[in-house]
Order: structure tokens, then sequence, then C-alpha cells
């Protein structure tokens, strides 16, 4: 239901059924509008508000989808505890531009009977893949049930979660959805740690430790710029500087080609640097790509710096 109080409030529409977003765009549309779509998680950092700002200069309208789909999740993980605050979120989201939130019930977006998945092949057998089963049949359904419901001309997605936006790119073509994948930079705090609503779980000492993933990032593509070409020599780099952090363990370290995500044994092409690394009970994630051409590395521009947190 549209809450009118909440709208004059901060000047974000909230909407939390199916119905009244559809009647949304649907106004929206009559008036000729292009709509862009941010989906998220909540519990809103720079990073999501710069997908925000982005979809603001592109389209007329920006609705962002605040929902933490449990489907996504695997037993034991963190769905109870991840963070939630909608009512800073509407706030964060208003100062980046948005119109409109779409925040459903777990039961609005998966009713009793539910039966339906989206399973992306191969892609989502690497990497978070690999140590989360199941995790992108959750993704690939919740955005396909989100481009259906909103229908939007773009959506926008982090290279924060780069296997992620490759999967998504992956479905919208197989499947015909009409939307432009827009794919941001990853947004890091100052030190280089990228953003990410999981970063409040950590105490200070492991927000320290936290530093390691983008250092070993860092220390591969510098192996690789110096001409390094064996993916296990820069593997082992990666591994051990994270291990020379307290409270540390590894999940996986990858360095993969960035288009089919497959392993590499020799650096060449477009390399995807990944890695994902227990802090204490936290799992982090963090990746990098560079391209190898001519055998000289060039970083990926699309990728922000450090520090490089506004657009602009
Ligand atoms: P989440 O709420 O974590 O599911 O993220 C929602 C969207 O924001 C996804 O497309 C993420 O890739 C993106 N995102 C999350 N963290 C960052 C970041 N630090 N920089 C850029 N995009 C991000």
């Amino acid at each position: 239901m549209i809450e009118p109080q909440a709208k004059e409030m901060t000047g974000v529409e909230l909407l939390t059924t199916i119905a009244a977003t559809r009647k949304f765009v649907a106004a929206a549309r009559q008036q000729g509008k292009s709509i862009g779509l941010v989906p998220t998680m909540g519990y809103l950092h720079e990073g999501h508000l710069t997908l925000a700002r982005t979809a603001r200069e592109q389209d007329d309208v920006v609705m962002m989808s605040i929902f933490v789909n449990p489907t996504q999740f695997g037993p034991g993980e963190d769905l109870e505890r991840y963070p939630r605050d909608l009512e800073r979120d509407r706030k964060l989201a208003a100062g980046a531009g948005v119109d409109a939130i779409f925040a459903p019930a777990v039961a609005e977006m998966y009713p009793p009977g539910y039966a339906t998945y989206v399973q992306v092949e191969g892609l989502t057998e690497v990497l978070c893949g690999a140590s989360r089963p199941g995790h992108f049949r959750g993704v690939a359904t919740v955005v396909s049930k989100l481009l259906n419901i909103v229908q939007p001309d773009r959506a926008y997605f982090g290279l924060k979660d780069y296997q992620q936006a490759v999967v998504i790119k992956r479905l919208v073509r197989d499947l015909n959805f009409p939307v432009d994948i827009i794919t941001v930079p990853t947004v890091r705090e100052p030190d280089g740690l990228a953003m990410s609503s999981r970063n409040k779980y950590l105490a200070p000492d492991q927000r320290r430790s936290a530093l390691a993933l983008y250092r070993a990032l860092n220390l591969g593509a510098e192996l690789i710029r110096s001409g390094e070409r064996r993916a296990a020599v820069v593997r082992e780099a990666m591994a051990g500087e994270i291990l020379a952090r307290p409270g540390t363990r590894i999940d996986y370290v990858a360095v993969n080609d960035a288009e089919t995500l497959a392993p590499l044994e020799e650096i060449k092409g477009r390399v995807l640097l990944a890695l994902a690394v227990w802090v204490g009970n936290t799992r982090l994630i963090d990746n990098l790509t560079l391209e190898v051409k001519d055998d000289v590395a060039h970083h990926d521009e699309k990728q922000a710096a450090p520090g490089n947190c506004h657009r602009g």
C-alpha cells in the first residue's frame, strides 16, 4: 500500500505490495517516463547510493527494491542477523534521488505454494557458487521476479558482486528480459575496504584484518603487472597476504577468466582476481579485474580507486 505520509516526510514513496508497485509503474509509464531499478537488500551504504545516483542520471523514475531475499541464503548463513533499518534506508535513498522503494514482506514475494526457481548453469558453479550452493538460484529467481514486477528500462548492479553481475547479464540475455543491465564500479572506504552491509559485523580488530582483501588484490595485480603469468604463483602470494592477518580464513582465492569465470593457469586476456575471506564469523568478498594485452597488464578502468566514493 502507498503510505502518503511517508512520502511527505522523505520524498520517497514506500511500496510494500506488488499491486501497488505495478500501479506506481503504470502511472509513470503513462507519462512516458523511463524507469531505473536498483535492487538491494537494504542497510544502505555509499555503494548502493552510487547505484541510485547513477540511475538518477539516466532514468526519469528511480525505483529501489529493499528485500533480504531468503532464497539466496543457505542454511546456517546470516539471514536472521542480516542488518535491517528501513527508516534509515528511506532517508538515505531520498538523498540519492530515489523516487520509490519497493520493500515487500517475504510472503508477498514467496506466498505459500511458491514453486518456481531460475537456474543459470555453468557460471554459478564456481567462486561463490561453489561455496554457497543455491545462492545464485535464489539471486536469479528474485531478480527475475523484480524485473517482472517493475519492468524497468535499466537495472543497476555493483561490480563488488562481480559474479552476480555476470550471472544476471546472462540471465537477462537467455530469458530475453527487455532491460539493460548497467554495472557500477566498486565503492570503497578511504583505506580500500569495499563497502558492504556486512562490514557492520566487524569488531575494530577484525576491521583492520579485513583490509587484507584489498591488499591481496593489489599485490596480485602488481605481480601480474611486473610480468608474472603463472596464476598459481599469484594465488599463492595473495593467500599469503591474507593469512598474515589475524583472524582470517580463506574461502577462495581465484585468478579466473573475467568473461567465462573459469580458473586460469596462464594469465592472459581479461583477468578476474576474486576473493572470499572469513574474518571471524563474517564472510567478505572483493575482486579486481585487469587486462593483459600484448603481454602488458592494464588496470581495468571500470574499477574505482579507493576513496573515490562519489562519482563525477
Ligand atoms: P546488496 O544489498 O549487498 O545485495 O547489494 C545491492 C547492490 O549493490 C548489488 O548490485 C551490489 O553489487 C551493489 N553493491 C554492494 N556493495 C557495493 C559497493 N561497495 N560498491 C558498488 N556496488 C555495491
